[in-house]
């Protein structure tokens, strides 16, 4: 791409010919304010916040619309563009119902942060404010308010060039301008939330979130969606350690700037759910009853020993992190000697499109199978297991995280088997046939990786603290919180539950039957995997970062151990 010099505010920048100065001012860290340009949408050039002077054209120009040039000089801040951005956020803020008080956005709102920043706070205003609808359900997921919207038209374009479908119009003209669905339609598309991320004004907000928090007063953790096998970066919102919304995270490797509604609000609720385990469980007398970690490990480890190694089958979880699989492949192949040992695919149970979602509605199908979740030499598959259990041939079962009484003919297979552990975050149809049960944390819990559907390995951090977490047992690292909060306590004052990352209650049982696992942090497992497995060598928590990246080698790994 040829380049051109361009002077920014006295700084010389060299720029791709092809961008507009406010993107070569972005990719020099200079910003410009703007309502309604948006890197992933078309310009539509309306607000006229980002008004900038060139030298040698008489009028200020819009930064969004017009192309560097060799030898531009720009003006962001002098005097005249000063006075021009006073201007528009004085016409802005005059039907502006001023709510910030009771807006879900304040806090994260353009339009308030642009006022103290770029207005002089006064209004010369004295006439009524236009009324316009207000609290419209304008979708099944997204709340309307007219009198906050700035028009800036982002909503409709994400709709007409992201999701694709054009579900929404300005009607009427000048200030009676009123953003509508079409008559008798809703903004139902599968991605409608995201207007509510890109809207600059508290006009759409999410109909779920309303009201629940400030979000001043939460943190903020970098993970990603748990929701199909794209695995999108998010970020989730959490006050008093229960987890409030999830907001997308920019990765134009995977995600852009979105996520569809069901990743959204399906994939954070069973973190916060009443029927999660609390504690580890043994059947006794046909009821499952809560018992302390030490009794439930040393019950498993003595019951195990006694069955035949081909009477054992393992399965691990493609819902489960890298960390989880790879230790619990470990355990089944070396301690327990079983070769019966797979994970319950779940690769086509549900709609995919070109946009971003997935028929796998598993998070972690392809790092289960690349850690090492793989039959061993004649060792049976899922399938061949669950067969086996009818006939008898196996008698024992260990699963991590995965409700498999759900799968189509699994439920009557588990009720034949003589010994059944089980990892559950949450209450299952699975549990009726358990004879362990242990509290498994969740992806919001502990720390780990996975690997989508593209062969990119990203992150889970804990967003929420657990009686584990707060032994400092698994490791953290500090969120935004550190910068956000004034709160003392990172994760609030929310309750903790006594719930454990799978691959450290495998390693406990393990120890027990007489094989330490040398691990005390999710990192060292990581570092093992680094080394073992083909695809993953020589990557670390650090190289991995907040945007993951490409595993080394699209072939099926090879584990060395
Ligand atoms: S609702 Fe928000 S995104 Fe849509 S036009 Fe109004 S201000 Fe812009
Ligand atoms: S596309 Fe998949 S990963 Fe992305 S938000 Fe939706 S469910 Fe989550």
């Amino acid at each position: 791409m040829p380049s051109v010099k361009v002077t920014i505010d006295g700084t010389q920048i060299e720029a791709d010919s092809k961008r507009t100065i406010i993107e070569a001012a972005r990719e020099h860290g200079i910003k410009i304010p703007h309502f309604c340009w948006h890197p992933k949408l078309s310009v539509s050039g309306n607000c006229r916040m980002c008004l900038v002077e060139i030298e040698k054209m008489p009028k200020l120009a819009i930064a969004c619309s017009t192309q560097v040039a060799e030898g531009m000089v720009v003006h962001t801040k002098n005097d005249r563009v000063v006075h021009a951005r006073n201007a528009v956020m004085e016409f802005f803020l005059i039907n502006h119902p001023l709510d910030c008080p009771i807006c879900d956005e304040a806090g994260e709102c353009k339009l308030q942060d642009y006022t103290y920043k770029y207005s002089t706070g006064y209004s010369r205003f004295d006439e009524d404010k236009v009324h316009k609808p207000k609290r419209i359900q304008i979708g099944p997921h997204v709340m309307f308010d007219a009198e906050r919207c700035i028009l800036c038209s982002r909503c409709i374009r994400f709709c007409d060039e992201i999701a694709g479908v054009h579900q929404l119009q300005f009607i009427q003209r000048g200030d009676h301008t009123e953003l509508t669905t079409f008559p008798g339609e809703k903004l139902d598309n599968p991605y409608s939330m995201n207007v509510v991320d890109i809207c600059p004004v508290g006009a759409l907000t999410n109909a779920d979130f309303r009201f629940k928090a400030r979000v001043w007063e939460m943190s903020f953790t970098d993970t990603i969606c748990q929701g199909c096998a794209r695995g999108c970066n998010i970020e989730v919102g959490v006050r008093n350690n229960e987890i409030l919304r999830l907001t997308p995270r920019r990765n134009d490797d995977v995600n852009s700037s979105w996520m569809c509604d069901h990743g959204r609000l399906d994939t954070f609720k069973f973190v916060n759910a009443e029927n999660r385990i609390k504690a580890p469980m043994i059947r006794k007398d046909g009821v499952l009853v809560e018992v302390g970690w030490d009794e439930a490990i040393a019950r498993v480890a003595s019951e195990l020993k006694s069955f035949k190694k081909s009477e054992i089958a393992a399965l691990g979880s493609p819902f489960a992190t890298n960390e989880d699989n790879y230790v619990f492949q470990r355990f089944a192949k070396e301690v327990l000697g079983t070769k019966n040992i797979d994970f319950a695919r779940h690769s086509h149970e549900g709609d995919e499109d070109a946009i971003l979602i997935r028929a796998d509605k598993s998070p972690n199908s392809t790092g289960a199978a690349e850690v090492g979740v793989v039959p061993g030499d004649n060792g049976m598959s899922f399938n061949a297991i669950i067969e086996g259990i009818r006939e008898g041939k196996i008698k024992a079962l260990y699963a991590l995280e995965d409700d498999l009484a759900a799968l189509p003919g699994v439920a009557e297979a588990l009720s034949k088997l003589e010994f059944f552990v089980v990892h559950a975050a949450n209450d299952s149809a699975t549990l009726r046939y358990a004879d362990i049960v242990f509290a498994a944390a969740t992806y919001a819990e502990k720390n780990g990786t996975m690997v989508n559907f593209e062969q990119r390995v990203q992150r889970v951090r804990p967003a929420v603290t657990t009686l584990e977490l707060d032994r400092a047992m698994d490791g953290f690292e500090m969120s935004r919180w550190d910068k956000f909060a004034s709160h003392n306590d990172k994760w609030g004052k929310g309750p903790r539950r006594d719930a454990r990352s799978s691959w450290k209650i495998v390693a406990s049982i393990a120890a027990l039957m007489g094989t330490k696992f040398k691990y005390n942090t999710a990192d060292e497992v990581f570092n093992e995997i680094a080394q073992r497995v083909e695809s993953f060598r020589g990557l670390s928590y650090l190289k991995v970062g907040t945007k993951g990246t490409p595993l080394k080698a699209k072939t099926a790994a090879s584990v060395h151990a």
